[in-house]
């Protein structure tokens, strides 16, 4: 069995153009690699401006079609791929933690979620209600309908290889969009496959096109693009800032899904060993390398010796390793670029006066691998306090009092997600109520689920992908008045 995983292959990307996989006119790829091993797996193909032309034409037909598409048949459709996906969630695992590293189980989790987002979805479609307006005259009929923007170019990025396309094509098709997706380059199988199963349940040629290539290029072209009516993009914040810009220029609407730096407030009076715990689980997800992930912990200086030492203990216990050997709880990095951000900002905060718990280097002599670690007393002049670590490093730093551990969560320009753990229900309103967040979670790392709002404040951007929310995005209220003559 796990022989057998870890010689499981990986299938080559092609694009998804009017309803056919088609290689690139010119045949053009890019290879994918491994990131346990370094090695390289497989090709992508790599859409010019002639497969971006040809989606876009055929985006705007389909989109004619699946607009005019009744919400029932657009929801059954939606459930019919979730079907599909869970029919497929063990193959599309193996494809993803081969190409994105994260361990197999969490793989086939984000697979079953992006099922149930799916599904969710589905259901929102069969709800979209218009409204009738009560008229000024007797002969007058005022009416609200709920109408679908239009072309969606949707971008999503490698650490979600599945779920980021999911929230995005779900809610664009529950809504009746077409879209041109473009995918993670470097993790473009399992995407590919979540767009398979949508295609195999039946719809209709053009509704959703798959493109790779250059995401400058195809950003540059696609979003002033006469077609394409709405830009979704998933991603960091300084290309995030870039997008809307263009977006703006060209009005077309928005939903910007940015980076975040999540504070996690504890507070001496919690459960601190069940908390360390909790959050070493949350922490280490994906290698730490989520929106969401909790990357600030500030910890009530009475407690913080304690949350420390439990934390730093059950990330000693985590077995780091390919993601396809299932003892394995903590993959690779995604790429060599996470690998080296992970030695500059801990080598920063070191020189800055930070103290080193746990880990700090990097694993073995190949893939990128690094080792979960614990930074403490770090400055807030370090790198890492500032820029996002989106990788295995936890900071715990020690508050006074409550003003200075909500003061220090505001301190940043992010405001993606939240945690606090606090046995008294007042610091719990208390926390909700103060820290600047677009999510909340308390006593629980209990975001991202399909029927919950998913989204930022400030420079972690704006929109939501979750939740009745996550639809809105898709739909704009049209209204029509009539008088009888
Ligand atoms: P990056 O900032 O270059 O890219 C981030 C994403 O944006 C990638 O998916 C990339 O393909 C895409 N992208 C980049 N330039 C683009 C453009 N001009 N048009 C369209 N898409 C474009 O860097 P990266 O190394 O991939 O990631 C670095 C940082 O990005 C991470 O540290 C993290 O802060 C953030 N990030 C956030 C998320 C998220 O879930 N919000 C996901 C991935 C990366």
């Amino acid at each position: 069995m796990l022989d057998g995983q870890l010689n499981a292959s990986y299938r080559d990307v092609l694009l998804l153009i009017d309803g056919q996989w088609v290689p690139a006119q010119d045949g053009r790829t890019l290879p994918v690699r491994n990131p346990a091993t370094g090695e390289t797996i497989g090709a992508v193909a790599f859409a010019g401006k002639a497969e971006l032309d040809r989606a876009l034409a055929a985006a705007e037909r389909g989109f004619e079609v699946w607009r005019k598409t009744p919400a029932l048949e657009r929801s059954q459709l939606l459930n019919a791929a979730a079907v599909l996906m869970r029919d497929r969630a063990a193959d599309i695992a193996v494809q993803m933690t081969l190409e994105q590293g994260k361990v197999l189980a969490e793989a086939r989790g984000e697979v079953e979620r992006a099922a149930e987002v799916l599904e969710w979805a589905a259901g929102e479609a069969l709800r979209l209600y218009g409204r009738v307006i009560p008229p000024r005259a007797r002969n007058v009929v005022q009416i609200v309908t709920r109408e679908p923007v239009g072309v969606v170019a949707a971008f999503t990025p490698w650490n979600f290889p599945v779920n980021q396309m999911a929230r995005k094509a779900s809610a664009a098709l529950a809504a009746g969009c077409a879209i041109i997706a473009k995918g993670p380059e470097e993790t473009p199988g399992s995407c590919a496959e979540f767009i398979r199963c949508l295609q195999d349940a039946g719809l209709p040629p053009g509704v959703i096109n798959l493109v790779y290539g250059d995401p400058a290029e195809i950003s540059a072209y696609l979003i002033p693009h006469p077609v394409v009516r709405k830009l979704s993009f998933t991603g960091s914040t300084p290309v995030g800032k870039h997008l809307a810009a263009l977006a703006g220029q060209h009005m077309k609407r928005a939903t910007m899904e940015l980076g975040g730096h999540a504070p996690v407030l504890v507070f001496a009076d919690s459960d601190i060993p069940a908390a360390a715990k909790a959050s070493v689980a949350f922490k280490l997800r994906n290698a730490g390398q989520t929106c969401i992930s909790p990357t600030r912990f500030l910890v009530e200086r009475p407690a913080h010796e304690a949350f420390t030492e439990h934390f730093a203990q059950a990330c000693a216990a985590v077995k780091v390793g390919n993601g396809l050997d299932p003892s394995s709880r903590m993959g690779p990095v995604a790429n060599g670029r996470r690998l080296e951000a992970m030695d500059r900002l801990v080598g920063d905060a070191l020189q800055r006066g930070a103290k080193l718990r746990l880990g700090g280097e990097r694993l073995g002599n190949k893939g990128h691998f690094f080792q979960p670690t614990v930074l403490t007393d770090v400055p807030i002049d370090a790198a890492i306090m500032n820029e996002e670590p989106f990788g295995p490093v936890a900071i715990i730093n020690a508050f006074d009092r409550f003003e200075d551990a909500v003061a220090e969560a505001n301190r940043l320009p992010f405001g993606l997600a939240a945690y606090a753990f606090t046995g008294s229900s007042l610091t719990a309103a208390k926390v909700a109520d103060q820290v600047q967040s677009g999510m909340m979670s308390i006593n629980h790392f209990g975001l991202g689920n399909a029927e919950a709002p998913f989204g930022g404040v400030k420079d972690s951007g704006y929109g939501s992908e979750g939740g009745p929310e996550a639809i809105e995005a898709y739909v704009q209220a049209r209204f029509v008045t009539q008088a009888d003559l």
